[in-house]
């Protein structure tokens, strides 16, 4: 996990924003193998806002196609069995950081779904920067090579973001602050 952050904090040297380990817990209730959707949501049953939670498991199938593996996801926990996370609501105009009571006035706590990174064991070093990617409001892929939410590596040795990428997590970013999902560390230099 240290090695994967530390590549993380490369990756995103550009944006502004660094990881840091806050705690690492083993829990022997976690399934080792990841199959299906519910056990995707289920992993998010326990989390509490505040912080990136990021499961390592031994293996994570892909959902869509039976007997391909996945080296990581970003999840979006959904159903009506799991807890939603109450955060402080936004003032309206600051998209891309909308949530249910985006109507009700900004002080109101709205209710969001908890999400997650699931990391496999097979993950290579640049898996953890590329969920993170997507944690931080980038949804879709790019498909040039060397860029982070590609699939495909390029020639230089870390991937880069687009500036518009940098802008989405930087965004997204102050967005999960403010809503109080993502708490700064004040460890960090
Ligand atoms: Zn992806």
């Amino acid at each position: 996990m240290e090695a994967q952050i530390a590549r993380a904090n490369l990756i995103f040297s550009g944006t502004g924003i660094a990881f840091t380990l806050a705690a690492l817990s083993t829990d022997g209730t976690l399934p080792a193998h990841v199959r299906t959707r519910m056990e995707r949501h289920a992993l998010g049953a326990s989390l509490t806002p505040g912080a990136i939670h990021v499961i390592a498991v031994k293996t994570l199938h892909d959902v869509d196609e039976a007997g391909r593996f996945r080296s990581g996801v970003h999840w979006k926990v959904r159903g009506s069995a799991q807890p939603q996370w109450q955060v402080a609501a936004p003032a309206r105009s600051t998209l891309p950081c909308s949530c249910r009571s985006l109507l009700a006035a900004s002080d109101v706590p709205c209710a969001v779904r908890p999400h997650l990174i699931i990391l496999a064991k097979k993950a290579d070093r640049d898996v953890l920067a590329h969920e993170l990617g997507h944690f931080f409001g980038n949804r879709v892929h790019d498909h040039t090579p060397g860029n982070v939410m590609s699939y495909v590596a390029g020639e230089a040795d870390v991937p880069v973001f687009t500036k518009a990428q940098v802008q989405r997590v930087q965004e997204t970013a102050a967005c999960l602050v403010r809503r109080g999902e993502l708490v700064p560390s004040t460890q960090h230099p």
